[in-house]
């Protein structure tokens, strides 16, 4: 046989099916039979009834009411009159969106306005916004760790996906990864890289799946002592924590102690896009050389002038914070007296520990359909398999009631999958 009669003629090629199709097929069909296929559960916000959403139901026109215990915008910023007024102001006077990038005619007033209060929030020189937190972990992380040559990252075991890929991403750079929240690991890893390398220390405040806190006065010290960086994501942790919502590094009074700190406007401030806020000159780094800044349309006159107002409200309010802290409080309360599971965190968080997939997601399920509240189920790869949970975040608005029925559905679900304790062990509780 020669060379040209192996290879199969080009008509069949035209007409065959690339092989990726048979690859994603493969995929999915592995993720199903491991019971994380994820499917959206379609929900629609009532912005005036927060957190009560409309969920669609077939046969019922206007869809049904549920009560949600998962979203993000922790305070409810998103539904703020003035923040959705902002919104609707800054399209009639800009419009829909900012037609370009920064460099190119994207720029405007709101943007500057933005970063600069933003830089404020966190007793920093400059801020820098991004289209979302991901992108902001990512570009910023993969740009100043490809910058020097022999960058050694030190990351902390559960960072989030995006502070992994901007670090992943980087060219020419290590990563040491240390245990999650373990000073005396870090500290041994920091102790055992080379001296005159360049070293980061990447983190975050507030672990959104654990909901524990890590201790960044205590790294930042660190830091010092071997001449780290310090990146700190506050992504979970902004507008709830600190006297103005500066997240937990303004409550613990070590703002100043961090390098850099990035945050998202779509949590706390209820809005959406991501920032970075540092000295001066290392935003000015980023602002002239990260890809992920650099070369994307910016965010949206709307998006922009909600979410400045949203950050001057939340800076300048407290209500809203109090508010969620003594909800929690009282969930907790309920929880524990009803013998109901929780994992206690330093944290708004509120983990109800479930520990396999299938029946964290039935348990979802069952709750919405039959009770008619909605918790996500949070699986792996987000959480290591084996430690599959609900994970609720009440918040300012969730009243006496709706805790009190959620608290039932709960306890008659847990019990109907056996995860109830027994009563010796919930006195115990
Ligand atoms: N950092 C952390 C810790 C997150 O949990 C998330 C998103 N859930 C992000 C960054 C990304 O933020 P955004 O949703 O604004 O992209």
């Amino acid at each position: 046989l020669t060379g040209s009669e192996e290879r199969p003629s080009v008509g069949a090629i035209k007409n065959a099916r690339h092989p990726f199709y048979e690859h994603c097929e493969d995929t999915l069909d592995r993720i199903r039979q491991q019971g994380r296929y994820r499917t959206f559960t379609p929900l629609a916000r009532q912005a005036e009834r927060f957190p009560l959403y409309e969920e669609e139901y077939p046969g019922l026109p206007e869809g049904r009411e549920v009560i949600v215990w998962s979203t993000n915008d922790y305070l409810g910023m998103g539904v703020v009159p003035e923040v959705q007024d902002a919104a609707i102001a800054a399209i009639r006077d800009h419009g829909a969106g900012a037609g370009g990038t920064r460099n190119i005619a994207g720029h405007s007033p709101l943007h500057a306005r933005l970063e600069a209060e933003l830089a404020a929030l966190h007793g920093k020189e400059a801020g820098l916004l991004f289209i979302s937190g991901y992108v902001s972990n990512q570009a910023s992380l993969q740009t100043i760790l490809s910058s020097m040559p022999g960058w050694i990252c030190f990351s902390d075991r559960l960072n989030h996906a995006s502070m992994i890929a901007g670090i992943k991403g980087a060219k020419g750079s290590s990563t040491v990864i240390f245990e999650h929240n373990d000073l005396a690991d870090l500290e041994a890893k920091l102790a055992a890289a080379p001296v005159d390398a360049p070293k980061m220390i990447a983190f975050e405040s507030v672990y959104s799946m654990d909901g524990d806190v890590s201790d960044i006065g205590a790294i930042c010290a660190l830091a010092r002592k071997y001449g780290a960086l310090t990146y700190l994501d506050e992504v979970h942790a902004v507008g709830l924590y600190g006297q103005e919502g500066g997240g937990v590094s303004q409550r613990d009074g070590v703002a100043d102690q961090v390098d850099i700190i990035e945050g998202t406007l779509a949590k706390g401030f209820g809005v959406h896009g991501g920032y970075v806020t540092a000295s001066a000159e290392i935003i000015d780094f980023l602002r002239s050389t990260a890809s992920g800044f650099i070369f994307t349309t910016s965010l949206p006159p709307s998006v922009v002038g909600a979410a400045l107002v949203s950050v001057r409200k939340v800076r300048a309010e407290n209500w809203r914070r109090e508010a969620l802290f003594e909800r929690v409080a009282t969930f907790r309360q309920r929880l524990r007296a009803a013998g109901v599971p929780f994992t206690m965190t330093d944290s708004h968080i509120v983990p109800i520990p479930v520990g396999d997939a299938e029946r964290c997601k039935r348990i979802s399920r069952r709750l919405l359909n039959e009770f008619g509240h909605y918790a996500t189920p949070i699986n792996y790869p987000t959480v290591p398999e084996g430690t599959e949970r609900l994970r609720l975040t009440p918040g300012p608005f969730h009243t006496d009631e709706m805790m009190d029925d959620m608290v039932r559905a709960l306890a008659t679900l847990l019990r109907a999958e056996g995860l109830m304790p027994t009563r010796e062990v919930a006195q115990q509780l």
